[in-house]
């Protein structure tokens, strides 16, 4: 079974580390799709050859390797699975394992802590969404989420040919046929808006030919309409596949749309000396306060630095022994453990992609709830 990476559970996972600074985790993202053989051995030796010197480390990752290694023998990749995510450490007694239906870069990562940046990303990027295609008198609703379609309901009604027929006149036929469309259009409306407040549907597409699509926009709630992201035409009978890969380009033309205004949002509050802060110092401060109501950072941004586990402690820079408690640290990319710390405390993070501004504003940034 893929999974949704709704169900991921990233809050959990960002929990979880080794409070000695042990390079004890291994995080493995592997691209199903075009599966890369030398990949895996290749890093297993660059990781074994660092980590040769500890003894305790280097059996760890060769244990915690076999466990993956051994997955990956009896676990087959499924039809649709384009990814596999696996987090571990025999030392730890931890395996997670997750298939998804989503392209991911290999990467075979070994750290004090799983690697969640990828997946934090894939969250922010593949929204689930609502997709309705309709036509006068046919409709499916799907629910989208992690590039597969999670929900699908077909709704018909048998509605009056438009050509009349029998002795009727042409008006009174005209007036009962528009009358039963809009029947049927409010019909489709109320189911509509009762799932997709029951699923948390933030944005819709609304599909389809002619203008029932436009019908029944007008005669959507308010707190419905302001979701949909666009409406466009389509055949009614269009494949599924065409149809939800369409609306997927949409959605994520969108999300790229909203990064965008909140960097200006963060411009403008910069300016004002309002609810802002920037730069890697302050924008950790924040994140560790719970002060940010949204953290930005630049898509593929890392800074070297080191962290304690022991006293979680992050900076910039080099340290073998932490300034404030004098425990080992680990070598990190600070912009994974200030993801860390946002997950852990439910603050929604925005990846950026090539934003100049945010990029001199030290690749990180936060919107803050209070100063
Ligand atoms: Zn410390």
């Amino acid at each position: 079974m893929l999974t949704d990476l709704k169900n991921i559970d990233i809050k959990g996972l960002s929990g979880i580390y080794d409070p000695e600074s042990r390079d004890s985790f291994i995080s493995f993202y592997l691209n199903t799709k075009s599966l890369d053989n030398k990949f895996v051995e290749k890093r297993k030796k660059g990781c074994k050859y660092v980590l040769k010197g500890n003894r305790e480390l280097y059996e760890n990752f060769e244990k915690t390797m076999q466990k993956i290694e051994e997955y990956l023998d009896k676990n087959r990749v499924e039809k649709q699975q384009k990814g596999l995510v696996i987090f571990a450490s025999d030392i730890h007694n931890f395996f997670r394992a997750y298939k998804l239906g989503l392209p991911l870069k290999n990467l075979l990562i070994v750290d004090t802590s799983p690697y969640i940046r990828p997946i934090a990303r894939l969250i922010d990027e593949y929204e689930t969404f609502g997709l309705v295609l309709l036509d006068s008198h046919r409709a499916k609703i799907y629910i989208v989420s992690s590039h597969k379609v999670k929900y699908k309901k077909k709704k018909a009604k048998d509605i009056m040919n438009r050509h009349k027929k029998g002795g009727m006149s042409q008006a009174r036929f005209q007036r009962l046929r528009k009358g039963a469309i809009n029947h049927f259009l409010k019909d489709i409306s109320d189911g509509i808006e009762k799932l997709f407040s029951e699923e948390n549907i933030t944005k819709i597409v609304i599909a389809g030919p002619g203008n029932a699509k436009t019908m029944l926009k007008n005669i959507l709630p308010n707190n419905i309409k302001f979701k949909i992201v666009d409406i466009i035409n389509a055949d009614f009978d269009e494949s599924e596949n065409i149809i939800v890969s369409k609306s997927e380009e949409i959605i994520l033309k969108d999300e790229k749309e909203i990064s965008e205004k909140n960097v200006s949002r963060l411009k403008d509050e910069i300016l004002k000396d309002g609810l802002a802060v920037y730069g890697l110092k302050e924008t950790r401060d924040a994140v560790r306060n719970g002060q940010i109501e949204l953290l930005l950072i630049s898509k593929d941004y890392k800074i070297r630095g080191w962290i304690c586990e022991k006293c979680q402690s992050v900076d910039t820079g080099a340290k073998k022994k932490c300034p404030y408690c004098g425990s080992k640290t680990s070598q990190v990319d600070v912009i994974e453990e200030l993801i860390e710390f946002a997950e852990r405390s439910d603050t929604k993070i925005e990846f950026v992609e090539n934003n100049p501004v945010l990029n001199e504003l030290g690749g990180v940034g936060g919107i803050l709830r209070f100063k």
